[in-house]
């Protein structure tokens, strides 16, 4: 039997466009307990994202099939697309010892809180709406549509801030990743 403390699991949620990921990278450099669970999704590749890494990218029946096998431990449709976590890699990181981050939507979070309730739950905000559009804009992966579609289901899950423990507001990069730093640190 290992003697490792369990790691903290962190629901780790907020709207596209926010910057979480920017954030989570930044927190990883600075604290090596901290990993990433990776989501299945039947979404397509963006430019420059790799297989394996940024996601596992599944067709639909692949994804199905695990759903089946109670394979996840969530999943939602957001956008058109199925995102889910895989529920073997995100335990076998915990009883490694690790602090593992779910980088996932509402409709996700809450069925980890449920599952969970005492999971550490942080949703990012932005400083405003209009600082919201602009980063989506400025990514530069999304149609108009996809903007559209985007920036009303931020304004849907922004309603479900208080749901979480902390909300932490990404205005400045330095700022944001030490409070984070600091919630786990107090919390884990
Ligand atoms: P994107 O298409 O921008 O990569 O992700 C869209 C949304 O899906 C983001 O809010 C992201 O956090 C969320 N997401 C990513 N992986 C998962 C997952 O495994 N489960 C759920 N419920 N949401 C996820």
């Amino acid at each position: 039997m290992s003697n490792k403390k369990r790691g903290k699991l962190v629901l780790y949620s907020g709207s596209s466009g926010v910057g979480k990921g920017t954030l989570l990278g930044e927190l990883m450099k600075k604290d090596e307990s901290i990993r990433l669970s990776v989501s299945n999704t039947t979404r397509k590749p963006r430019e420059g994202e790799i297989d394996g890494v940024h996601y596992n990218f599944l067709t639909r029946k692949q994804f199905v099939d695990l759903i089946d096998k109670d394979g996840y431990l969530e999943y939602a449709e957001y956008c058109g697309n199925y995102y889910g976590t895989p529920k073997q890699q995100v335990e076998d990181m915990l009883s490694d010892g690790y602090n593992v981050f779910l980088e996932i939507e509402v409709q996700g979070g809450l069925q980890i809180m449920d599952k969970y309730p005492d999971v550490l739950s942080i949703f990012i905000l932005p400083p405003s709406m209009e600082s919201l559009e602009r980063r989506l804009r400025r990514r530069g992966t999304e149609t108009e549509d996809v903007i559209f579609e985007r920036l009303s289901e931020a304004k849907r899950e922004m309603s479900f801030k208080n749901r979480y423990k902390y909300n932490v507001v990404n205005d400045d990069i330095d700022t944001a990743v030490n409070e984070i730093l600091d919630i786990l640190h107090k919390e884990a």
